[in-house]
């Protein structure tokens, strides 16, 4: 029977079928160690001379590394393997043996060497560690949201109108209808959407034609967004800090294993509970300028800044009530000080910057268009954006998050490129 290196803990005793691939071959005389991984996980095989045909030794002396394989065999317990067994085979059938050797065969090959062979480096542990926590962190994303009843609404790519900053946009022709953009937020989609279905949310691939080459800006990033009708600032933050902790508990709960073979210290992330500290934006100044930083109150804060303000608290951080001239033309101003707005930007611990960015939304019409104009934004593409506010307009709410960012800080990567399958970067979109 074919089983998985995940479930072969389930099956001591019986012969199985496992159907990967070698990482390693040791050999001494009349013995085989195989290096084995199936993609659920890794484990050693052992070959013993007088345990198979002789047509199976001897296949074992030709693989190499990254061969093709099928493995017949018994499932031993084995304390030392991270699965708690080995198999002892009984029959070895290459699938292909390569012809080359292959090409990740050191411990330190260089990042622009391994990134050129990102389609080969995914095989490789380290990688296989973190994507394994991606996968977990998407779904616990979207259980998060399904458990609590809200709709998955897949917003476009090809946008006409646009979401913030021009200069970040990546510009396609279409058709006869001319420039389009691809989307750097789905958000004003999801707004159209939570006056259809109150609770929504999305989960998809954002697009940035930023030149800021740091460790945790990629050019294309999965972003998830949600829009809640009726929801006021409070309840934006509220919902934010439950899907974080959510997502961290979930990791904690089935990835565990995972993260611990990545060396991540899990207490850091078991404190990672509502509710979470939070300070205004005009204290994060203070702070800052107590601290020797060069800010004054109105400037955006940059990786530097955000990193500072996460390292005085041990759990995520919220810094709410910025500047309305440095956020966002939708965002709603704060009743008691206009020159503020109902925002917030959730920064992670251990220096992995803003995480979340999220806001109020303003619902007057007048006053949208106010803001549309202040920000010099061309009113004709907005218009079914603004006939939000003409019918049925109510205090809204939402916030995105971004992904591989989130992946990054719990997996306690150090550059985000590590954090999606295929990374594009400034310098990369091969492969
Ligand atoms: P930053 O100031 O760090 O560039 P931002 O203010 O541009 O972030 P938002 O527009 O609020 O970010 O986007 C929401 C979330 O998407 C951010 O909090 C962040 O987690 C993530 N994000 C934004 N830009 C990128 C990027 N280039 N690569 C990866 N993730 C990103
Ligand atoms: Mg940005």
């Amino acid at each position: 029977m074919w089983i998985y290196v995940r479930d072969l803990k389930n099956h001591v005793g019986e012969h199985v079928e496992l159907r990967g691939w070698v990482r390693n071959v040791r050999s001494s005389g009349k013995i085989h160690f195989i290096d084995f991984r199936d993609g659920t996980g890794f484990i050693q095989v052992v070959v013993e001379k007088n345990n198979v045909d002789e047509e199976s030794f001897a296949n074992c002396k030709k693989l190499k590394m990254e061969s093709s394989v099928i493995i017949h065999g018994v499932v031993k317990e084995d304390k030392r393997s991270p699965w708690g067994v080995e198999v002892l085979a009984e029959r070895v059938t290459p699938v292909q043996i390569p012809q080359e050797p292959y090409p990740i065969n050191k411990p330190d090959h260089g990042i622009e060497y391994l990134m050129e062979r990102r389609h080969l480096w995914l095989r490789s542990k380290r990688q296989f560690h973190i994507m394994m926590v991606r996968n977990e962190v998407l779904k616990a994303i979207r259980n998060f949201y399904w458990e609590r009843g809200f709709v998955q609404i897949d917003t476009p790519i090809f946008t006409g109108a646009i979401g913030e900053t021009a200069g970040n946009l990546f510009e396609l022709d279409y058709f006869d209808y001319g420039k389009v953009y691809l989307a750097q937020t789905g958000q004003l989609y999801l707004e159209a959407a939570c006056l259809a279905y109150g609770k929504v949310f999305n989960l998809g691939p954002t697009f940035r034609a930023e030149k800021s080459k740091t460790r945790r800006h990629l050019i294309e990033f999965w972003m998830n967004e949600a829009e809640v009708a009726y929801y006021e600032h409070e309840d934006n933050v509220r919902l934010q800090e439950e899907l974080v902790s959510y997502i961290v508990r979930w990791v904690l709960e089935k990835a565990s294993d995972h993260l611990i073979a990545l060396g991540r210290d899990l207490k850091k992330l078991e404190k990672v509970e509502p509710p979470f500290p939070r300070i205004t934006y005009t204290e994060a100044v203070k702070l800052l300028q107590n601290n020797g930083f060069d800010i004054k109150w109105g400037d955006d804060f940059g990786g530097d800044e955000e990193t500072f303000i996460a390292s005085q608290f041990e759990k995520p951080v919220f810094v709410t009530h910025y500047p309305r001239k440095a956020k966002a033309f939708y965002m709603q101003p704060d009743p008691n000080n206009p020159e503020v707005v109902l925002c917030d930007d959730l920064l992670a611990p251990e220096g992995y910057g803003e995480i979340i960015g999220a806001s109020q939304r303003i619902h007057d019409y007048d006053l949208l268009v106010e803001r549309l104009k202040e920000f010099n934004l061309p009113i004709e593409a907005y218009d079914w954006y603004l006939d939000l506010r003409r019918w049925g307009s109510v205090p809204h709410s939402g916030f995105g998050l971004g992904v591989e960012r989130t992946i990054a800080w719990i997996c306690g990567l150090e550059h985000i490129r590590e954090a999606i399958p295929f990374p594009r970067t400034l310098y990369r979109v091969y492969p």
